[in-house]
């Protein structure tokens, strides 16, 4: 379609048909957004010290009505490359602060994560809209965490400190996500106003067999408390690892071990549950 979709000017003609079934993708999940066809799954993540579900982290889904499940780490670059990342912000935030107030009919400290890209930082609604959802739903801001990876806080430093720091002023608070995985200045990450930091997946994959990897992972923890972060583990996905981390000094965990992410109607049975028959249960006493 030579005078199709290139004429928005995102792409140039000698971009292939790749790019063509990308912008095909991309009005999908438009519509998707704004149909409702998208959806959160929530992921609980836990207190070592008290064994309690301190939170949950939305994660966001989306059932293609002919390619089935696509998943977050194809359509979510996309939607960052071609700005469909401000709708499908909008539609997770909306959503996430909605659920919240519900799963607070459980607890009413639970707190709940978005993700949000480096391009949300640049985008002058995004302070209003945590402020008018935490509002509507008579949200403490402190019960409202911002994850941002850390390669995404490097993306323009200045720009992204700005609006962080906005963002945690009305209450926000801020986590640094995918710790370790990627190269950042340690001097730059000090001045970002997060209090804590999700360590990768990748970092701990190899705990359980590797007394090195155990050594990196206890000075990346350390670290990150010595600077003043509540460090989380996340990935975790057996019972072995649960205790190495717990020695270790992580301060939270989640992970499939625990829990998987889940829509919120059975997010909410498996916290009934939960309650009842705590995961982490004995894990200290060893
Ligand atoms: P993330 O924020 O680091 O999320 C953690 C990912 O690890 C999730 O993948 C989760 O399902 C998966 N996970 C959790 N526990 C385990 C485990 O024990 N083992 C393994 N192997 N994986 C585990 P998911 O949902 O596919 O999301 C991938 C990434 O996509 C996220 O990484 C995040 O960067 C991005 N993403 C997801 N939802 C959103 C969203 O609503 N907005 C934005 N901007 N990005 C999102
Ligand atoms: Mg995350
Ligand atoms: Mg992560
Ligand atoms: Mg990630």
């Amino acid at each position: 379609a030579p005078h199709g979709p290139y004429q928005t000017g995102l792409y140039s003609r000698k971009d292939d048909i790749y790019d063509e079934s990308r912008l095909t993708l991309m009005s999908d999940l438009r519509e998707a957004l704004h149909h409702n066809q998208t959806e959160l799954y929530y992921q609980p993540k836990i207190s070592l010290a008290t064994g309690k579900v301190v939170g949950v982290e939305a994660l966001i889904r989306w059932h293609h009505p002919d390619r089935g499940w696509v998943p977050p780490i194809e359509f979510v670059p996309m939607a960052e490359k071609t700005g469909v990342i401000k709708h499908l912000t909008r539609w997770v935030v909306d959503q996430a602060l909605n659920d919240l107030k519900e799963l607070h009919a459980l607890d009413p400290a639970l707190t709940v994560s978005v993700n949000i890209s480096a391009r949300d930082l640049s985008s002058p609604e995004l302070v209003g809209l945590f402020e008018t959802r935490t509002k509507r739903n008579q949200l403490n801001p402190e019960q409202v965490i911002i994850e941002l990876t850390e390669t995404a806080a490097m993306d323009d430093p200045h720009r992204g400190l700005s609006a962080l720091n906005e963002l945690t002023a009305i209450g926000l608070k801020l986590s640094i996500d995918d710790f370790g995985a990627g190269y950042s200045s340690l001097s730059y990450l000090k001045k970002l106003p997060a209090s804590e930091i999700k360590l990768d997946r990748a970092l701990l994959q190899d705990i359980e067999s590797s007394e090195g990897a155990r050594m990196i992972v206890e000075t990346a923890i350390r670290m990150g408390q010595g600077l003043g972060y509540q460090v989380v583990a996340e990935g975790v996905e057996t019972e072995k690892s649960a205790r190495l981390l717990n020695q270790l000094g992580a301060e939270m965990l989640q992970g499939y071990w625990i829990c998987s992410p889940k829509p919120l109607h059975e997010l909410q049975a498996w916290l009934e549950v939960e309650r009842k028959a705590p995961s982490l249960q004995g894990l200290q006493q060893v």
